[in-house]
């Protein structure tokens, strides 16, 4: 095993989770490997896979410092090509995790080569190195185990949390619905996407899958979520990418990450 400062740049197998960190500007100091925009690239080969990691966010500045801690170690142990996209709703909506993440995928595409978006909540911190955050044949669903659901898979048909698809599957399901505003629902609706679209939903094995949840509070679930759902399939070709209606408010192009804030339009 090769350790530089005590820190392993091969993957480990079972990690170590801290829900606390240094602040971002002290973490910032130390990442010099790198580019602006939490860009990196494996500094001895070229990589197979060019990830952009895709975080919806409002509100949850607590849970930045250790999702940095944790995630910038983790990718580049994995030697992958990525970019971290943080996408801020602003307003007073409520929150609309699927509509954001459409967001950050066509904002991220704008600005690099990417084969493979992987779809991150902010607060999941992935427990195991062997989790790949690269996009196989079949979309994947990588959190399969939460420590907060009792690590228990409720249903096969679950999507949420961290999934990953290629470039050319998410534009084949038009991205992720724009119509679930509040908590829950865009995650089934997205499963349903893939499936209908003829893919599969993969996922590692049990041991391997698996996240802690930084604590927070329990969200207000939509009150659409399930009448969304149900007619969702109606939607899948005109509700998605492309028909999501947004204004970029500002970019910054942090040394950890890159900050969208958005203003989306209800279409
Ligand atoms: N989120 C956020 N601010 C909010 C609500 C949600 O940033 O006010 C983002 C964040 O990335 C979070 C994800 O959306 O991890 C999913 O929301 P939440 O954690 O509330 O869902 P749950 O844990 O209940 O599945
Ligand atoms: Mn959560």
């Amino acid at each position: 095993m090769i350790l530089i400062y005590g820190v392993s740049l091969l993957p480990v197998g079972i990690l170590r989770i801290f829900r606390s960190a240094k602040p971002l500007e002290q973490q910032e100091k130390e990442h010099p490997e790198l580019e602006p925009g939490g860009h990196y690239r494996p500094p001895n080969c070229t990589a197979r896979h060019r990830v952009a990691i895709i975080i919806p966010y409002r509100n949850r500045a607590e849970q930045l410092p250790p999702f940095f801690n944790h995630m910038h170690a983790f990718l580049q142990r994995q030697q992958i090509e990525y970019s971290i996209f943080i996408v801020e709703q602003t307003g007073n909506d409520p929150f609309n995790r699927g509509f954001l993440m459409n967001v950050g995928a066509i904002e991220a595409l704008k600005r690099y080569k990417i084969d493979c978006f992987v779809f991150h909540d902010v607060d999941l911190l992935p427990e195991d190195d062997r989790n790949l955050y690269t996009c196989p044949d079949q979309p994947r669903h990588l959190s399969t185990l939460v420590d907060s659901l009792g690590y228990k898979l409720l249903s096969v048909d679950m999507f949420g949390g961290v999934t990953s698809l290629t470039t050319e599957q998410f534009k084949i399901v038009n991205g992720f619905s724009n119509k679930f505003w509040g908590w829950g629902g865009e995650d089934d609706d997205m499963g349903n996407r893939v499936k209908f679209h003829g893919f599969l939903i993969t996922r590692y094995p049990l041991n391997i899958g698996r996240y802690t949840m930084l604590t927070h509070k329990k969200a207000v679930p939509g009150p659409d979520r399930f009448k969304n759902l149900y007619s969702g399939s109606k939607r899948f070709a005109t509700d998605g990418i492309n028909s999501a209606k947004y204004k970029v408010l500002d970019i910054k192009i942090k040394p950890l990450y890159t900050w969208i804030a958005v203003q989306l339009y209800n279409s």
